[in-house]
């Protein structure tokens, strides 16, 4: 079944008057505009604004990208979380260089063939960077056609998707993919709003929407409830001697890869079980200080953790530490903010490191 969205004419100029100046509607250097997308998959607009510039100050095209050691591109992405996009960036940026002598492909087929761009990104960095005819449709566009179109099905649902890109993608002026496309985001993002709150007040194709006019636009779109998240317990030990705080790096593979942390175990202790196991280990902290509760979610998995300090003594810290994990080592903590990229897992325990 095919689906029409209704006549889009006045986005164009509704946008062209509302768009919000933001850095990377400024270019139409493929590389920066992929940085963007790759950043807003994850992240309020506000907060990536701050991220892609220092990003690109230090990273300004592909052969820096391609060229960054992996520590420092890790420490670069440090707070946004999902590491493994800008791990697959770099992988791309390699590609890249090793393939086609440093230049970024202008063929939709060619950007989709990279590693870790979807169909999503590939149709944002051909329309916005080459003015190609492709949609791209994020999660604003889904749920801004899901009620131009009063569609009642689960939007997430492979078959709803395809149904909806091909809708947006009809509705696309050909000579004007970039502008739309923006302008399609832009509505999603700051009108079409979700979890029932759409501002219809203010929406340029008011008029013609299908929810709306069935006075469903609170209750569109249709997502289907997620599985739930695996919990896992963590008890974390910010263990000190002095000036320094231990830490490991976490396998190059799985959650949170190649990141910094401190140590944990995988289950719920108080403190006096702390103490124990570290007793166990090789000596008796100095002091160990409740840090509190945390809570940490994953797409797949929650972290709920119990933190503690634990002060060791010169004499002991490093045979403790050996015996509790052999990777972990003990950082200068002036040095950790500078060199050592750790999870925004940890946020809550961050201040004692
Ligand atoms: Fe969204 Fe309301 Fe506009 Fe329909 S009228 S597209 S529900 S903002």
């Amino acid at each position: 079944m095919s689906f029409q969205l209704p006549d889009m004419a006045p986005l164009l100029p509704w946008y062209e008057k509302n768009a919000r100046d933001l850095p990377w509607r400024e270019t139409r250097d493929p590389y920066r505009i992929w940085v963007s997308e790759i950043m807003l998959q994850q992240t309020r607009v506000e907060a990536v604004i701050r991220y892609y510039e220092r990003f690109l100050s230090r990273l300004p095209d592909v052969r820096a990208l391609a060229e960054c050691p992996e520590d420092e591109l890790l420490k670069l992405w440090e707070g946004l979380g999902y590491y493994s996009r800008v791990r697959n960036m770099q992988k791309a940026a390699r590609v890249i260089m090793s393939e086609q002598g440093g230049t970024f492909p202008t063929t939709f087929a060619g950007v989709l063939a990279l590693p870790g761009i979807g169909e999503y990104t590939a149709g944002a960095i051909c329309s916005f960077a080459f003015d190609l005819p492709y949609p791209a449709v994020d999660g604003n566009v889904l749920r801004v056609a899901a009620r131009l179109l009063n569609f009642e099905e689960d939007i997430l649902a492979p078959a709803s998707k395809k149904v909806l890109t091909a809708a947006v993608a009809a509705a696309q002026p050909k000579d004007s993919a970039a502008v739309f496309n923006q302008a399609m985001i832009e509505l999603g993002a700051t009108v079409c709003l979700p979890n029932g709150a759409p501002r219809c007040e203010a929406c340029p194709v008011w008029g013609d929407c299908a929810a709306r006019r069935a006075g469903r636009e609170q209750e569109l779109p249709v997502r289907k409830k997620p599985a739930p998240r695996k919990i896992e317990e963590r008890t974390v030990l910010i263990l000190r001697v002095e000036d320094r705080v231990a830490l490991r790096k976490r396998p190059e593979t799985g959650l949170l890869a190649g990141l910094f942390e401190p140590f944990s175990f995988s289950e719920a202790l108080d403190k006096k079980a702390v103490a124990e196991r570290l007793t166990a280990a090789g000596g008796f902290p100095l002091r160990v200080t409740p840090l509190g509760d945390a809570k940490h979610i994953f797409t797949h998995i929650e972290w709920r953790m119990t933190g503690f300090e634990v002060i060791l003594g010169a004499e002991n810290a490093e045979t403790v530490c050996k015996n509790l994990d052999k990777s972990l080592f003990f950082a200068p903590r002036d040095e950790i903010d500078g060199q050592y990229a750790l999870p925004s897992a940890y946020r809550a325990y961050r201040a004692f490191m």
